[in-house]
């Protein structure tokens, strides 16, 4: 059953990994999308391309998170070209692991100019075109909640922030019925962190499950979080894992 027909997507940072898993499961379910990008111009056409195989619109979109005005660019042309905004997905991020006294200032602000401010903006500027019954939904980690490992305290800062983020958003945006969730990856084979790579066996070992997750798996969360049968969730997290943090 195609329950997303007639609304209207925006995922920032999917023209690769989770977010293009995220786009199409969205286009899947009938959805018209619209995704960001940093770099990936071809990639995200392509994607784009895809979607509009499905049946469905599509546009992408050169966007930098880190960038106020870029966002609000971005946000502006999807309302123009697709007319409103139903659904926005926080997904755009990036991720450094570095010993914590070896972090600068410059580290600081990158992550969390894209991971927290980033989100902040795009949901200010998407809520302006977007009508009741709304979803947002931004993209965390399971980190936000656990660090398993050295090293990682920026990113669980940036993460971590959206917790908050969220539960305040949704009280602020529960009288327009417009419902704001977030959603914690787990280890979730991408370009930022391959189940191939130095770094996934550690991972492994943390999980009650014995494998990667994909963005597939995500974007099957993020489907029914967008979806009509989701309307009484707000304010809540929701850890996709694999068990990395039972
Ligand atoms: P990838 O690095 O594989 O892909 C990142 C995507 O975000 C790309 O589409 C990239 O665009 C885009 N992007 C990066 N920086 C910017 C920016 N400044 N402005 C706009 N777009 C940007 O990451 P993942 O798919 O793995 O991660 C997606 C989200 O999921 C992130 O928020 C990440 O923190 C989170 N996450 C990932 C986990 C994992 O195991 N993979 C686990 C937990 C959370 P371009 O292609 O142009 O560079």
């Amino acid at each position: 059953m195609k329950t997303l027909e007639n609304k209207i997507a925006l995922v920032t940072g999917g023209s690769r990994g989770i977010g293009a898993g995220i786009a199409l499961r969205l286009a899947q379910g009938g959805a018209d999308v619209a995704i960001t990008y940093l770099r990936s111009a071809e990639a995200a056409e392509t994607q784009a391309a895809t979607f509009r195989e499905l049946g469905v619109r599509a546009l992408a979109v050169q966007a930098d998170s880190g960038d106020p005005a870029s966002i609000r660019a971005a946000i502006g042309r999807v309302t123009a070209d697709l007319g409103r905004i139903d659904i926005l997905v926080n997904n755009a991020g990036i991720a450094f692991y570095d010993d914590f006294q070896q972090l600068s200032i410059e580290q600081f602000d990158q992550i969390s100019a894209v991971n927290m401010r980033g989100v902040f903006v795009a949901s200010q500027a998407a809520v302006d075109a977007m009508p009741a019954g709304g979803r947002i939904i931004h993209i965390g980690s399971c980190q936000a909640n656990r660090m398993p490992h050295a090293g990682g305290s920026l990113y669980a800062m940036s993460k971590s922030a959206l917790i908050g983020l969220t539960k305040g958003m949704a009280r602020d945006l529960g009288p327009r019925k417009i419902t704001v969730n977030v959603v914690h990856p787990g280890p979730i084979d991408t370009d930022m962190n391959p189940a191939s790579g130095t770094m996934a066996g550690g991972q492994i070992q943390l999980m009650a499950l014995d494998h990667f997750g994909s963005a597939a798996d995500i974007g099957a969360l993020v489907a029914f979080l967008a979806g009509p049968e989701s309307a009484y969730i707000t304010g809540a997290e929701f850890t996709i894992d694999g068990g990395t943090n039972c």
